[in-house]
């Protein structure tokens, strides 16, 4: 079955990766684009655009117009946006998948309500190899066990606009989950001046920001003696594009419900 697809935030730096990732699976085709109004991009041949030649689809400025055109809307923008999308998505009975990080939790409660309408699929990295290193960090916790104090620290771009970033908090999130602790009362985001020793059970972020880093995040595991570290390093932003594809391949199938990447990698 082929899944037609539109792309959302079809000019960004994932919307134009999206464009290209979509052509590449044999299962899936593009059938809209869309940007924000007053891009640049609005009017122009989504292929054009993406650098891959002419593919006939041309990028409009408001979803309603295309809301009919496809299967599955892949959505790498930001929360006002995105929120909005996944209502007119839930309304319309389209798929989607949500890529766009630092959505507070009232966007999420937002965007779960829409998914008992249609199917949702959304994670913070919807690469393979993060999405194995989300479990493999909650694992580790739980195999390591108290004596073990966790620290994360990831380096991004230096036009990323939310920190920590939303792989580094998920990454805690596993980490929290594996040692049996509340993810909201251990995470300290940030530290600066006297902010005393570590506690036992905290879960602290580093955060580094510059040049052209496409995202790299390290769970530091560490004991008196040893410290044991899980790494992953992004070095193309295919790897995001590529899972979200593959995601919404495997999501058209599906009727309603919130979903993640470790749903699609049948990691649960
Ligand atoms: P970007 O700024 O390059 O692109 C965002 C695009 O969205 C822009 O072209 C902007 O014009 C467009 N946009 C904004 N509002 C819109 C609207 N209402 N309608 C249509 N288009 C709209 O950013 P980026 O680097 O491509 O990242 C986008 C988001 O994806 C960020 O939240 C980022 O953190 C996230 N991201 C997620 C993953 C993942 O795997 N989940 C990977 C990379 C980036």
């Amino acid at each position: 079955m082929t899944v037609n697809i539109a792309i959302t935030g079809a000019a960004g730096r994932m919307g134009k990766i999206l464009i290209e990732a979509v052509s590449l699976n044999p299962n899936t085709v593009l059938s809209a684009a869309i940007e924000r109004s007053g891009s640049d991009a609005v009017g122009e041949d989504a292929g054009e655009l993406a650098g891959l030649g002419k593919c006939g689809v041309v990028i409009v400025d408001a979803l309603e117009q295309v809301i009919n055109d496809f299967d599955v809307l892949i959505d790498f923008t930001a929360p006002v946006a995105t929120v909005a999308n996944a209502k007119a998505c839930a309304a319309a009975g389209k798929k989607m998948i949500i890529g766009t990080t630092g959505c507070t939790d009232s966007d999420k409660a937002e965007i779960t309500n829409s998914s008992g309408q249609t199917a949702i699929c959304m994670a913070t990295n919807f690469s393979t190899g993060v999405n194995l290193c989300f479990k493999l960090a909650k694992e580790a916790a739980a195999i390591l066990g108290d004596d073990y104090d966790v620290e994360i620290v990831e380096a991004h771009h230096r036009h990323k606009v939310d920190a920590p970033s939303g792989t580094a908090l998920s990454l805690g999130e596993a980490v929290a989950e594996g040692f049996d602790r509340d993810f909201n009362e251990v995470a300290v985001l940030s530290r600066e001046g006297q902010v005393g020793a570590r506690t036992k059970t905290e879960i602290g972020f580093a955060t580094v920001r510059g040049g052209d880093v496409v995202g790299d995040h390290t769970v530091m595991y560490m004991a008196d003696g040893e410290r044991v570290e899980i790494s992953h390093k992004a070095s193309s932003r295919m790897s995001f594009g590529r899972g979200a594809v593959r995601a919404a391949a495997w999501l058209a199938e599906k009727d309603t419900g919130l979903f993640d990447m470790q749903d699609v990698l049948g990691f649960k």
